[in-house]
């Protein structure tokens, strides 16, 4: 007989680690399949994050703490201190995020790639794995999909339920090296250039003692060559003599969230609900959350019997409520910035210099980390706000 669960989360990066301590801690049975053969730095080795993000469990992968950052534009270069978070090691923030999940009793799987989704009159009660050559089939009353937007098997919900993909103008690849033998520098750097990085960037995150990460994104880029062609002619001289030992691929969709992120039996967290900030792809904060939040709807909904769609979308109601906005602004202002984007990246860099509280209010709304308070900053300065476009702050104003 095939064995159940009350919670089988597809996919072991944060939202389904989060989503799999959730569950388990509001006292569901629980199962995590991760399709790899270890738990941790599928999408990047390195990422970015803002301070509350770092509980006490979780300090241990923080590799620096940020104080520097570099934005350079095709004109322009800027230098601006502060607090900007941390970076942290994602092989070790995964895994220490398994271990909370194991701590609370969820059952975790390696090389459990989940295939198929088990369903019936449209209800997902159930998933198809392959585990050591065999097929195994796993009933589940909630399958959480926390399986990514960047592999061959992720997007679940997307893929097998809505039956389509995400759009491919908004989809970003990306490419990210773990380099060594890097000159150390403290500062964390963005180059916008819409040569080797259409609609996105490329960056170099310092991890310390010569090892530093260099990565690109952009929509319509082959992510193999514009790595090796952006290094190889126009990387900050930090990387002379720099190789990498490690190479990571991942796909972001940019283009906001899904429209629906639950149906009857299942639903989507993280990079499979394309919970990723349009603007800069930073999507930590949103996995952990939404996963948390999947987590404890899905139980409850168990508990009570009813696991349709309706009743799951309490979780859809919350994540909207809390996180819509930023989506929002992400949305507008990727779009906007990707028109003519080296001449505006000019433009922003030349306004912000000498001005450390703007500068600081472009990273905040750059990053998405402290956005209520510093998009007003931004948008109160007229040369931005000429930038980013009369529609475009229109539609952010609060009215
Ligand atoms: C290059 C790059 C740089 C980024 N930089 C930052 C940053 O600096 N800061 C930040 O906050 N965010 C950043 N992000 C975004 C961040 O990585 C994502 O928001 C986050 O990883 C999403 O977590 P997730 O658990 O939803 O998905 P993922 O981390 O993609 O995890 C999905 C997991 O599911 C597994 N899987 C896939 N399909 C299946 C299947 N069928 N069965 C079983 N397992 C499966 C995968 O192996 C993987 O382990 C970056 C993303 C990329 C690509």
């Amino acid at each position: 007989m095939a064995e159940k669960y009350d919670v089988v989360v597809a996919g072991g990066g944060p939202a389904g680690l989060a989503a799999a301590r959730a569950a388990a801690s509001e006292g569901g049975k629980v199962l995590l399949l991760e399709l790899q053969a270890q738990i941790g730095g599928q999408t990047q080795s390195a990422s970015w994050v803002p301070n509350d993000l770092i509980t006490p469990k979780l300090r241990r992968a923080v590799v620096l703490k940020l104080r520097e950052v570099k934005l350079h534009s095709p004109h322009k270069e800027l230098i601006t201190r502060g607090d900007f978070g941390a970076i942290v090691d994602r092989r070790q923030f995964d895994k220490l995020l398994a271990a909370e999940a194991a701590a609370s009793g969820a059952e975790l799987w390696l090389s459990a790639p989940v295939k198929e989704l088990l369903m019936s009159n449209g209800m997902v009660h159930g998933i198809l794995t392959e585990v050591g050559g065999w097929s195994d089939r796993i009933e589940g009353e909630v399958i959480v999909d926390a399986t990514g937007a960047g592999g061959e098997w992720s997007s679940l919900l997307l893929r097998k339920v809505m039956g389509r993909d995400w759009q491919h103008e908004r989809l970003a690849s990306s490419n990210e090296y773990l380099m060594v033998n890097v000159k150390d520098e403290k500062s964390a750097e963005f180059i916008f250039t819409s040569y080797f990085a259409p609609g996105g960037y490329a960056w170099i995150y310092p991890l310390g003692k010569g090892f530093a990460m260099a990565g690109i994104q952009g929509v319509r880029i082959h992510p193999d060559t514009a790595l090796d062609e952006f290094i190889g002619k126009q990387a900050p001289p930090r990387l002379a003599g720099a190789v990498p030992v490690a190479a990571f691929r991942s796909q972001l969709p940019l283009g906001g969230p899904l429209n629906q992120t639950c149906a009857d039996g299942i639903i989507a967290v993280g990079g499979a609900a394309g919970q990723i900030y349009p603007l800069s792809g930073q999507g930590l904060r949103y996995a952990l959350r939404c996963g948390e939040l999947a987590g404890k709807v899905a139980v409850d909904a168990v508990t009570e019997g009813n696991v349709s769609k309706e009743r799951l979308s309490e979780y859809e109601r919350i994540w909207r409520a809390e996180f819509g906005f930023e989506f929002k602004v992400g949305k507008l202002l990727h779009s906007s910035l990707g028109v003519s984007q080296d001449r505006k990246m000019n433009a922003i860099l030349h306004v912000l210099k000498g001005k450390p509280r703007l500068q600081r209010a472009f990273i905040d709304v750059f990053t998405g980390f402290n956005l209520k308070g510093s998009l007003g900053v931004l948008l109160k300065n007229d040369e931005i706000a000429r930038v980013f476009g009369r529609e475009v702050v229109k539609a952010l104003t609060p009215k």
